[in-house]
């Protein structure tokens, strides 16, 4: 690719993209868009938009306009999914996405969306990135499950072209000669997109798999990986769903999803702050006792070279390195604290005197 594209350009620093006054793509938190692949009435979509704002979405998504692969399988709610949408963004106040198949209907689109999707099937319409470029809101670009990697970036590259430099790169899966998955999610590509551009990348696993119980696992796998957010479709009522039931999440699975990726739930429901503090618990109990096992070998090295068990300034400046770290997400006092217990334990293991 030539290096003058707008899309190259600041390669690997990731700038962000906001959208709405609470969403920041690239910001160094995961962003999770959640909803139905289908808006069907107005109690599903609100129903799935206070679930998924409960269970820590952060945009709810929903198509009104749908590109199905038969033109007799339902096509969208159209204008007045919009509204229904715009009802749902009201009732929770999560900014919506949703895909614009027409470029005739950008300007509808655009009054209600906060983002705009462009679908996998249309990554290539020249004329519809065009005036995606120019209508004043985010994209969100999927790639076509057929497009290269170039291919995918020179598509963003027609957005930015306009002057929009507010495009979110989605991997939603390629085609492979696997048939068992409806499409093959492909990370690496994605994380080349981080590598090659400054745009946020996230991952659509829904799509990219088509089998809802695979969907948790390669969640973890775009977060860990280092991308910057992810799509999941999520319905009150999966097996009901109109259109890629078999990929959707129902509202509890998708809770639980959250949970896992430790994203904090948006909610009063102590129930849920609750296992949302447990899943964290545990996360540090594993790194506590990985800690304590090294601690145990660091103990038989001091033993075998004759150190003292005790080292107050490593201690010190352990302490002193968190407390510079964790910024004013912890008070200096606090990181104190917390260590002062982890590091005592710690000689207590070191010394053999607590087994890790
Ligand atoms: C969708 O997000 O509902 C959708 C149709 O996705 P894709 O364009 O990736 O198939
Ligand atoms: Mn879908």
């Amino acid at each position: 690719m030539a290096g003058e594209l707008l899309v190259t350009q600041d390669a690997g620093a990731t700038r962000e993209v906001a959208v709405g006054f609470s969403v920041r793509f690239g910001g160094g938190q995961p962003v999770v868009i959640a909803g139905p692949c289908s808006v069907e009435s107005e109690s599903q979509i609100i129903e799935a938009a206070i679930a998924v704002r409960a269970a820590g979405a952060q945009m709810l998504r929903g198509g009104a306009f749908k590109p199905r692969t038969s033109p007799y399988s339902f096509q969208g709610l159209g204008a007045e999914g919009l509204r229904m949408l715009a009802k749902a963004r009201a009732e929770t106040g999560l900014p919506v996405v949703t895909e614009v198949l027409d470029p005739a209907d950008l300007p509808l689109v655009a009054q209600y969306a906060d983002m705009l999707q462009i679908g996998a099937r249309n990554m290539q319409n020249f004329a519809l990135l065009r005036r995606a470029g120019r209508a004043g809101r985010p994209v969100l670009l999927k790639r076509s499950p057929g497009a290269t990697l170039d291919e995918w970036l020179h598509a963003a590259e027609y957005v930015l072209a306009e002057g929009n430099n507010d495009v979110v790169l989605c991997e939603r899966g390629i085609r492979s000669f696997e048939p068992y998955t409806r499409y093959t999610l492909d990370l690496g590509s994605a994380l080349a997109a981080k590598r090659r551009t400054h745009l946020p990348v996230i991952a659509d696993p829904s799509h990219g798999s088509g089998r809802r119980e695979l969907v948790p696992a390669l969640s973890r796998a775009a977060l860990g990986a280092g991308l910057d957010g992810l799509l999941i479709e999520v319905h009150p009522r999966p097996d009901a769903a109109v259109s890629d039931a078999a990929q959707t999440a129902s509202t509890a699975e998708f809770a639980a999803l959250m949970r896992s990726l430790l994203i904090a739930p948006q909610t009063d429901d102590l129930q849920l702050l609750r296992g949302a503090i447990d899943a964290i618990d545990g996360e540090l109990l594993d790194l506590i006792a990985r800690r304590m096992a090294l601690s145990g070998k660091i103990g038989a090295v001091k033993r075998r070279e004759d150190m003292e068990v005790h080292e107050p300034e490593r201690e010190t400046a352990i302490v002193g390195r968190l407390s510079a770290a964790a910024g004013d997400a912890l008070s200096a006092e606090g990181v104190r604290r917390i260590w002062d217990a982890i590091l005592g334990v710690s000689r207590a293991c070191q010394a053999g005197e607590d087994s890790a």
